[in-house]
């Protein structure tokens, strides 16, 4: 066959794909625990969402969105990002009070693919619309911190800056502006481009480091409203442990971000293009989309690059008990054994194959069972021979008791 998946996309299959179910289902519960509720928006959305949403001068906007007409000619678009969406849900249900939303699912940006930059990826995020106070960051910091530490992700640092808001980001713009100006020979065309539109995208600009080393941080321009708020920030992270570094040029530079932003970076990585994930506050995104002004702080982690910085999670037996069917004539035998036990609530496989019994015990190794059930010359006395493959302990027992000796595995 030559139809293939398209370029920067992957097929995740079993048993792979269930590390990638445990990532979901971990920071599900997680989230949870936090009081965050799942939020389901559409995949896609009008391209307009998107482009005030993350920002026409962004390279998302500018080169990255996968963008089509419908068959009425509306422009559609592949969503790149979940925060956008969540927002403008929240103002269409009316907008009223807080909102605490938790998504997972595929996000779409035409990338150019290497690993763990693919053009669809999949992200875990929160969103806590509706308050404005420095634990609501807090919550959002340490809820991602300590779902990379469940992931097994190792060593994790967590950047933090303030980015201050409208009146001092106004200034730092001005000041950053005019020093990027007076550099702008030695900048990329897409930097230069930016000095006009949106310079704080360039302090984000990878190419562009050396000549920013010493550009002017938000730091130096931080208001009393956001100082107070940012060591607000910082001090709730001492008390629920978790601990950040200040990285002074960490921006985002979309207009409706202010104060907090944050990354988490494996330490191994260093380099900041290598953020497993990351947020911020956004108090002025809602006004954006044509809504009323509402305050919102949230975070987007990516599972491919999560998974990829892993040192691995235990995730146990995929089974319970692998039947093993002996004569084939006991196959029907063993069918109503599985029903029964997944009834009880076990994870059961059988083979329907009536393959050699050493090839059925492979294959209960295979796919990672705890253990195994021989339905074989036993059945006509009621019973079956059951070996538990972490002990290698085997023995003969009712059939009836089956699901006892599992429980007391
Ligand atoms: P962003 O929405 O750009 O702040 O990205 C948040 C996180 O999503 C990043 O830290 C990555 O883990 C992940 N991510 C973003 N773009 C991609 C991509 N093209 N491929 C894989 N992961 C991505």
């Amino acid at each position: 066959m030559d139809i293939r998946a398209p370029k920067g996309t992957d097929d995740i299959l079993p048993p792979e794909s269930r590390l990638w179910h445990h990532a979901v289902v971990a920071f599900d519960n997680l989230a949870e625990r936090y009081g965050y509720g799942m939020t389901l928006t559409p995949l896609f959305e009008q391209t307009e969402l998107f482009a005030r949403g993350v920002g026409e001068d962004t390279e998302v906007v500018e080169k990255q969105m996968y963008t089509f007409s419908d068959r009425k000619g509306r422009s559609l678009t592949l969503r790149p990002e979940a925060t956008a969406s969540v927002v403008r849900a929240f103002l269409a249900a009316g907008g009223e009070g807080v909102l605490k939303g938790a998504y997972s699912g595929p996000m779409f940006r035409y990338e150019r693919p290497q690993k763990g930059r693919r053009r669809q990826f999949y992200q875990v995020g929160v969103e806590y619309l509706g308050d404005s106070g420095p634990f609501a960051d807090v919550e959002v910091i340490e809820l991602g911190y300590r779902y990379l530490q469940e992931m097994g992700v190792p060593d994790v640092a967590v950047q933090l800056n303030s980015i201050g808001d409208g009146a001092d980001r106004a200034t730092f713009r001005t000041v950053l502006q005019q020093w990027l100006r007076e550099r702008q020979d030695q900048l990329s065309s897409d930097a230069r481009r930016r000095i006009e539109t949106n310079p704080m995208r360039v302090l984000d600009s990878k190419v562009d480091t050396e000549v920013t080393l010493d550009a002017p941080t938000p730091a130096e321009f931080l208001g009393e409203d956001s100082l107070s708020h940012f060591s607000a920030v910082r001090a709730g992270l001492e008390r629920v442990g978790v601990p950040y570094v200040i990285e002074p040029r960490l921006v985002r530079g979309l207009d409706y971000y202010n104060r907090t932003v944050f990354e988490y970076v494996p330490r191994q990585y260093g380099a900041a293009q290598s953020a497993v994930g990351g947020g911020g506050r956004y108090d002025g995104l809602a006004e954006v989309l044509g809504g009323r002004p509402t305050p919102g702080v949230g975070l987007a982690l990516g599972l491919d690059r999560i998974l990829l910085a892993s040192d691995g999670v235990d995730l146990g037996p995929s089974l319970d008990a692998f039947i093993v069917v002996a004569e084939p004539d006991r196959l029907p035998d063993a069918v109503s054994l599985s029903s029964r036990l997944r009834r009880e609530g076990w994870r059961i496989d059988v083979d329907h194959a009536a393959r050699s019994v050493k090839a059925q015990f492979k294959k209960a190794d295979k796919k990672g069972a705890g253990s195994v059930i021989v339905v074989g010359a036993e059945w006509v006395d009621s019973e079956v021979a059951v070996r538990d493959l972490v002990s290698g302990v085997q023995e003969v027992i009712p059939v009836e008791e089956v699901g006892q000796w599992l429980s007391n595995r």
